[in-house]
Formats: C-alpha cells, sequence, structure tokens
C-alpha cells in the first residue's frame, strides 16, 4: 500500500494478486486483493485503465509451480490476464489517451503496459468486449486450430467438448459453416439447448448423463472424423471409440484435470490409446495458439468479422460485474458454472 490510495487518482490500482499456490480447486485462500499506486508510465509504456478482464481456464496453470509452457505467475504477483482497456497516458506514438485497447493488463483495475504487446481494439462494429472472445485469443485458438490441425470438411463429424465456451462454441459454427455434422459436448440441459436452438449444433449431449458414453454413440451414426479436445477425462475415453480412420485430434485443453495436482486417479489406460491410435491412423496434435499467430492472425480478424457480423457465428458473453468477484467467477469456470466467455467488467 502506498500514498493516495483513498484518493483514487488515475495511478490507482485495485489488484488481485496469487496470495497462495492452490493444490487441487483454488480457494478464496488462493486470492488476495491489494491496492497500489502505480509508477508514471517510461517511454514506449501506456498507463490503461481497465474495462474488462478476460478470465480463462489457462490460468490456472500460472497459479501452480509445475514446468508448463508459459512460466509460473510469481506469488505475490497481480495474476495475469488480457484486458480491454482504456489509453489514460500515452508515451507510445502509436496510441493516444481515450483510445481502446487490448493489453496484458492483469486482474486489476489499472496497470503500466508496455505499448510494444497492446494493440488498439478494432472497429468492426462490435462490442469491444469481443475483443477478448469470439474476436480475440478464444476465437482465434478455434479458427487456427481447425485450419491447421482439424481441418474438417463437408460431410465429416467434429465432436467439442466444453462446447458452450468461446473456444468450443466457435468451433462448432465453424466445422457447420465447412459443412460438416457438429456435436457439441457441455454440461446441463441449459447449455445443450442452447448449442441447438441458438447455435445450429447438430446434436448436443450432456457429459453429466449417467449413459453419457451411450448417448454420445447415438448422436454420431458414421463416427467421428475430428475430435477437438478440451476437457479431457471421460469425454476423451467416450469418444476414443467412435475415431474414424485418418481421425485427427487437435489437444486444445484438458480443463478437467487443471485442478488435479495429485494426477489423475485411476487404471493406466495408455496402452488403449495407443492401440487405436494405431488401429485407426489417428492423428493427435497438441497446440498453443501463439504458434499460429504470424500465420492466421490478419485472416483471422477479417473472416471472423464478417462471419460474426452476418451472423454465420453467434457468441455468448458472461459478464461478472466488479473485480471483487474474480475468484469466484474463476473457481466457477473450472466447474463449468460460467456460460459463454467469463469477462470481468470493471
Ligand atoms: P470455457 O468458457 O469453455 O470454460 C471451461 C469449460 O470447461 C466450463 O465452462 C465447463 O463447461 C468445461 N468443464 C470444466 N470442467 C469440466 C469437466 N470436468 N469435464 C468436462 N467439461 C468441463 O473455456 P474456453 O472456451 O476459454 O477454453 C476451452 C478450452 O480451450 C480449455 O481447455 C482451455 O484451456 C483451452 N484453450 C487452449 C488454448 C490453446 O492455445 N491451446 C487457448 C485458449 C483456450 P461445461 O459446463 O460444458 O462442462
Amino acid at each position: 500500500m502506498t500514498e493516495n490510495t483513498t484518493h483514487r487518482t488515475p495511478r490507482h490500482t485495485t489488484r488481485i494478486v496469487l496470495a497462495e499456490r492452490p493444490y487441487g480447486a483454488p480457494t478464496a485462500a488462493t486470492f488476495r486483493t491489494e491496492d497500489a499506486e502505480l509508477p508514471a508510465p517510461a517511454d514506449g509504456e501506456l498507463l490503461v485503465g481497465h474495462r474488462y478482464v478476460s478470465l480463462d481456464p489457462y490460468m490456472r496453470g500460472r497459479m501452480s509451480a509445475g514446468k508448463s509452457y508459459a512460466a509460473p505467475t510469481p506469488v505475490g504477483d497481480v495474476l495475469p490476464a488480457e484486458t480491454v482497456s482504456e489509453v489514460l497516458e500515452s508515451r507510445h506514438p502509436d496510441f493516444a489517451p481515450g483510445q481502446l485497447v487490448v493489453a496484458y493488463g492483469g486482474w486489476q483495475s489499472a496497470a503500466v503496459v508496455p505499448g510494444a504487446h497492446a494493440r488498439a481494439v478494432p472497429e468492426n462494429g462490435l462490442p469491444a468486449s469481443t475483443a477478448l472472445g469470439v474476436l480475440g485469443m478464444p476465437g482465434f485458438t478455434a479458427y487456427a486450430g481447425l485450419a491447421e490441425i482439424g481441418r474438417v470438411r463437408a460431410g465429416e463429424t467434429l465432436v467439442v467438448a466444453a462446447a458452450a465456451g468461446p473456444v468450443g462454441a466457435t468451433v462448432g459454427q465453424l466445422a457447420r459453416a465447412a459443412g460438416a455434422r457438429a456435436v457439441g459436448v457441455a454440461g446441463g440441459p441449459e447449455k445443450c439447448a442452447y448449442l441447438i436452438d441458438e447455435l445450429g449444433f447438430d446434436a448436443a449431449v450432456d457429459h453429466r448423463s449417467r449413459d453419457f458414453a451411450a448417448r454420445l454413440a447415438a448422436a454420431c451414426p458414421d463416427g467421428v472424423d475430428v475430435y477437438w479436445e478440451n476437457v479431457g477425462g471421460r469425454v476423451l475415453e467416450a469418444v476414443l471409440p467412435l475415431m474414424n480412420l485418418y481421425g485427427r485430434l487437435p489437444v486444445c485443453g484438458l480443463v478437467s484435470q487443471y485442478n488435479a495436482d495429485g494426477g489423475a486417479e485411476g487404471p493406466d489406460r495408455l496402452p488403449g490409446l495407443m492401440r487405436t491410435v494405431l488401429n485407426r491412423s489417428l492423428t493427435i496434435r497438441g497446440f498453443i495458439q501463439t504458434e499460429f499467430r504470424a500465420r492466421h492472425w490478419d485472416a483471422f480478424q477479417r473472416e471472423m468479422a464478417a462471419l460474426v457480423g452476418d451472423g454465420t457465428v453467434k457468441f455468448r458473453e458472461d459478464v461478472v460485474d466488479g473485480l471483487g468477484n474474480a475468484p469466484q467467477a474463476f473457481i466457477g469456470l473450472l466447474e463449468g458454472r460460467n456460460h459463454g466467455k467469463l469477462l470481468i467488467r470493471v
């Protein structure tokens, strides 16, 4: 805590830091709220005030110390997040006060960020918040992962889990637009109805239903050509026997495992997995979306804005008001309590 916090100067920030590393699911003790005064921006930097903070499943990985594709957040540091923010002070020639930018601003109300890592919110007639969802990182993940790995074709069947979230919903709708059959897996009847009635999926299956595997098989009478892996666990187990020859499995996320610090329990199913990979000539390919940025980002921005604009791709946001509600909202994200792209309105 430093001076001036009571006066809320433009450089004041309320921030949520990692108080301790969670073991298993995060709890209230994982997070701590602090007030601080930010430094003046140096050359090349921006002072930004956040409008929206994006909450995404990958943040659970940053809370743990284990080896991953990105470094863990140090205990005591602000939790990382992309934000839609207003430029308050600019010392970078590309940005001016009042402009809206996407920045890596973290779980807080304001930040000083390098201008080189910020980008202007595109003027495409859509709400600025979409720059964190369907027209941002999650939408891009769907677009690039399908183009590079899924490569779904007309007449094929694609199954996607966490289908009501920003990645899964976009994957399913792009598959439909390509002429494929889209089958969504989601938690609960409300999300399943949404997939069919609002997004036009061909079928939706509730992964919490007792006879989930049988229902999924019934929804895929011609087998599965692309399984878009977002969750792992029992959804993967149910899909594997349905995979067709030359099937593709983009491994995008394993959200059912993110809280499993002690390792997943149960029998070793690896030999069965490898047998299926061999017998059906499957391609399993993990990816992190940043790998495809240089090749696909510009085309994604153009094409997705057009697809959203003409209603081919619909999106849903789950907006929670107030930074103080971010910890509970994030805990809920890993339990499926969100419905749509989870955002904190600051
Ligand atoms: P979502 O908004 O879809 O949120 C996660 C969803 O996962 C929950 O709403 C819940 O939906 C589902 N879920 C949680 N626990 C389980 C479980 N035990 N079994 C089945 N489903 C579960 O998130 P996103 O769309 O932002 O992300 C989807 C996936 O994509 C995540 O795995 C994420 O890590 C990954 N990702 C990967 C990227 C990459 O570069 N590789 C980039 C961006 C995201 P429901 O209620 O339907 O079960």
